[in-house]
């Protein structure tokens, strides 16, 4: 099946439409172009260390020798403390009008016209999301709201992508949402402002250890996996065309886990069909990366703010209050960010770095 899905790419969008290389199609729905998705794949390779590091002190924490490829995601602190539902709000909007009062104010919108679903009800569907239905509208927000650290974060999460919503009010239908590479662009931003301000307040040393981990965890699934994911489908793509067999892409898959863990993480030989069992190879080429793209683009956004202080907020809201009215690349450029630098996209890492940091000082 997969080869027959890479020879119809490659047909349809390298010999008849004559795009570049098959990820250049993917590239040009996404707006973006190859020179930087090329430099945020190789920014990601050329950091392996970091999650490797992570995931040695994970292994240390939870009294193994190595972990295995199974338990990367084992939650290693288990901090019980709980926030009520209130204060819980009060936190996320204080640390949001702690960047900018704007912010706070757009937030406490969505709880004073009650768009806001957080209790756990039966018959109500799990998870949370934003929902933005028109400009005219203060979006929705659902959530599950059961006190954990987890649960602050996602209503952290949820109300940025309200507030991003809202700052682009002003345009239409149909360039008020985000698209794909900015849509999570104001909600990790929003994370990262209440985890900023949880560790610093924290007393409780698991409470600061959950958070940490939970960001790490987090990006690792979505940056690394993701973009290790894409090197894989570039890889897979050319080797179906010079006419490899399963067994030899089962086997360009296990190498490609070997180069994304290192000696840190023992791989079951299973894990070569792991690739098998990813939808988006199949159905979307190419789609993975923009999760790493747009998280690591928040993380280095972030290290520009912490960098440049206050002449970079009125810069991220006009990013923010762009919508999807202008392509992303576009947006970026007005805003002074210039993602077509390996500097920039280095500055993510240097933020997760930094995390693995002080959670080894932690430990
Ligand atoms: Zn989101």
């Amino acid at each position: 099946m997969y080869q027959t899905i890479v020879r119809d790419w490659r047909n349809e969008e390298v010999t008849l439409r004559h795009h570049k290389s098959p990820i250049s199609a993917r590239n040009l729905a996404n707006d973006l172009p190859d020179e930087v998705i090329d430099l945020l794949l190789e920014t990601c390779r050329k950091n392996t260390a970091v999650f490797e590091r992570f995931f040695k002190l994970k292994a240390r924490l939870l009294g193994m020798e190595k972990l295995r490829r199974y338990d990367i995601y084992a939650p290693v602190a288990k901090a019980d403390k709980d926030y009520d539902y209130s204060k819980a709000a009060a936190k996320v909007l204080q640390s949001f009008g702690q960047f900018d009062e704007r912010f706070a104010r757009l937030a406490e919108r969505v709880f004073a016209e009650d768009h806001l679903d957080a209790e756990v009800r039966k018959g109500k569907r799990g998870g949370a999301f934003c929902a933005t239905s028109a400009p005219d509208l203060t979006p929705w927000v659902l959530l599950n709201y059961q006190g954990k650290t987890d649960d602050v974060a996602t209503m952290a999460h949820e109300l940025g992508h309200a507030i991003h919503s809202m700052l682009a009010e002003h345009h239409s239908l149909f360039t008020q949402h985000a698209n794909l590479p900015l849509a999570e662009t104001a909600s990790t931003f929003g994370e990262m402002m209440l985890v900023d301000q949880l560790l610093a307040e924290e007393s409780d040393a698991a409470v600061r250890r959950d958070l940490l981990f939970k960001q790490v965890d987090d990006a690792y699934a979505t940056i690394q996996r993701q973009a290790f994911f894409s090197m894989f489908e570039k890889q897979a793509h050319q080797m179906v065309i010079d006419g490899a067999s399963v067994d030899e892409i089962s086997a360009a898959y296990m190498e490609n886990l070997k180069t994304q863990f290192g000696e840190a993480v023992e791989v079951a030989e299973e894990f070569k069909y792991e690739w098998v069992s990813i939808p988006h190879i199949y159905q979307v080429p190419f789609y993975v990366y923009a999760y790493a793209f747009g998280q690591l683009l928040v993380l280095s956004l972030y290290k520009q703010f912490k960098a440049e202080g206050e002449s970079f907020k009125p810069r991220y809201i006009q990013l923010l209050a762009a919508g999807g009215s202008e392509s992303p690349m576009k947006i970026l450029d007005d805003a002074g960010v210039n993602v077509r630098t390996p500097a920039f996209w280095q500055g993510g890492f240097d933020v997760l770095s930094a995390m693995v940091d002080k959670l080894e000082q932690m430990s």
